[in-house]
Parts: C-alpha cells; structure tokens; sequence
C-alpha cells in the first residue's frame, strides 16, 4: 500500500510505502530529510497539514491529539491500527496540538482527541473523543 507523507523540512509531497517503511525509515526524494511516518502514520505541522488536504490524493484523517493526553495516547494505537488497514482508502495524520498551537486554533479543536475527515482540502465531518478500533473503522466507512 502506497501513502503520500508530506516532508517536514521542504513541505513537498512523497509516495510511500506503508509495508516498506516498516523496515526501511522513508526519506523525502527531493531535501534527503527523514520523514516524519511511523507505522502508517505521518505527523504534520500545519503547513504540512494545508499541504496534504489539498493533495487531492484520498480522504485525509486527522488525529488531533497531544503528549499530556491520556485518552489520546490510549487511542493512537487504534489510529494505527487503522491506518494499516485502511492507508489504501485513506491518509492518516496526526497533529501534536501543543506544539502546533496556531493549527489547533484554526481547525478550532477545544478538546482532544479531534478527528477530522478532510476531502479535497473541505473539512467533511468530525468526531471527538477516542472511539474502540470496530467504531472508528464504522466511522471511516460512513464517509
Ligand atoms: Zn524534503
């Protein structure tokens, strides 16, 4: 399965691999950086964020979330989990809300976790709180 990962460092946009990155740590074809993806999931800033919605590519899933959480680090295995079931029909992303503070703000997230559906860079739906892996994967489908 092939996802597009933006790249931290120049913002262009990569084809990976989710299989092969598992093994391999995936590097952006045009500054060498490493990118930012792990286990069928990128973390973007919210340039990246703008980047990759409007990429055109598939759904885009967001996982707004931070490190003081709780319920939002219990849930980003479930995220993976989805991720590697679902990275041919989606992209998955999640973005840190304590150090992106001015994103967390724009896409107006009062609490977290957020998950966001975004489809040609227009917010589709929206959904708070961390859900078990069988609800969250409904929840993808109805989209
Ligand atoms: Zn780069």
């Amino acid at each position: 399965m092939n996802t597009l990962v933006v790249c931290s460092q120049c913002e262009k946009l990569n084809r990976v691999s989710i299989e092969k990155a598992d093994s391999v740590r995936p590097v952006c074809g045009s500054c060498k950086a490493e990118l930012p993806f792990h286990r069928g999931v990128q973390e973007v800033s919210g340039a990246g964020l703008s980047k990759i919605i409007r990429s055109g590519d598939r759904p885009v899933v967001v996982d707004f979330w931070a490190e003081w959480c709780g319920p939002c680090k219990s849930f980003a295995p479930t995220f993976q989990a989805a991720a590697r079931e679902m990275g041919d029909r989606y992209i998955f992303a999640k973005l840190d809300t304590e150090a992106h503070q001015l994103a967390a703000q724009t896409f107006q997230i009062r609490g977290i976790p957020t998950l966001i559906v975004f489809k040609n860079g227009i917010e589709v739906t929206r959904q708070s709180g961390a859900m078990p892996l069988p609800m969250f994967k409904q929840f993808l489908s109805s989209i």
